[in-house]
């Protein structure tokens, strides 16, 4: 069994700030330490499910946040800036499952940290009209190899906002969130237990999860924080305008209208104001 972890790290417990989450942070060091416990704890938990190859890519801003050597299970590392399938880079076919690691909420959901990609330019994203965090827009990639997302990790908004979009995926919830600023968060010891054996649990009914299954053709409408991102993004093709500051992307390909919300992320990031 192979399985990919897409490892973010808002949604770790113990993290509550942007210190904690981006190098040269006052609390950077703290940050990595606890992301690289839950990482192992599900390593470990893919581990104990039986796993034979486990790959971990680095999801997180400049996405190099982990001590490669200190992975367990000598899992594969996948790091670094500029990355195509970005969060999801790595995944392909052979591919048993999938983990959303230390995921956060959705932009414009009181959970701590949440943003979708960009929170200076994305101010809500929804698929087929349904509200998608980073959980669902990266679904569209799990859809394109038909790999099951098996467990999402993070505050108690996070796999409710995955669960239209990853059926079935197992909800590790290792803090509450108060506000986005704010959280009460489980014991890391106690959060990377419920990681191990939430994994293991959700992996040894592999063979019972589905892919996801968006329905196609399918839309990925935006609303960007300034008119003139919304302007920008109709510069990519098939991107259409539908407000003073909300585009439309179509497409009957996930893969290809995931690789379409990149762009607009990507591109939009020359518009964002300091
Ligand atoms: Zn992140």
């Amino acid at each position: 069994m192979k399985v990919f972890i897409s490892a973010d790290m808002e949604g770790v417990a113990g993290i509550s700030a942007w210190e904690q989450c981006l190098a040269g942070g006052d609390d950077y060091a703290l940050g990595r330490d606890l992301l690289l416990g839950e990482v192992n704890a599900a390593i470990a938990g893919a581990l104990d499910a039986g796993a034979t190859g486990i790959c971990v890519n680095d999801a997180h801003s400049r996405m190099r946040n982990l001590p490669p050597a200190a992975l367990a299970g000598r899992a594969s590392y996948l790091s670094g800036r500029f990355k195509p399938l970005y969060m999801m880079q790595g995944l392909d076919e052979t591919y048993d499952a999938a983990i959303f690691l230390g995921y956060h909420a959705a932009i414009a959901s009181p959970g701590v940290l949440s943003h979708t990609y960009n929170p200076r330019a994305v101010t809500e994203a929804r698929i087929n009209g349904v509200v998608a965090g980073e959980s669902g827009l990266n679904a569209l990639v799990a859809q394109h190899y038909g790999v099951a997302i098996a467990a999402v990790t993070g505050d108690q908004y996070v796999a409710a906002e995955a669960a239209p979009f990853c059926p079935g995926a197992e909800a590790i919830v290792v803090k509450h969130s108060i506000s986005r600023h704010a959280a009460h968060h489980r014991h890391p010891e106690e959060a990377r237990e419920l990681i191990r054996d939430g994994v293991q649990r959700a992996l040894s009914r592999v063979d019972g999860l589905a892919a996801p299954a968006i329905a196609l053709p399918a839309t990925v409408e935006v609303d960007l924080a300034s008119p003139d991102m919304a302007e920008q993004a109709t510069w990519i093709r098939g991107v259409e305008r539908t407000g003073p500051r909300a585009v439309v992307l179509r497409d009957d390909e996930p893969l290809r209208l995931f690789q379409t919300f990149i762009t607009l992320v990507y591109l939009t990031r020359s518009l964002v104001e300091d």
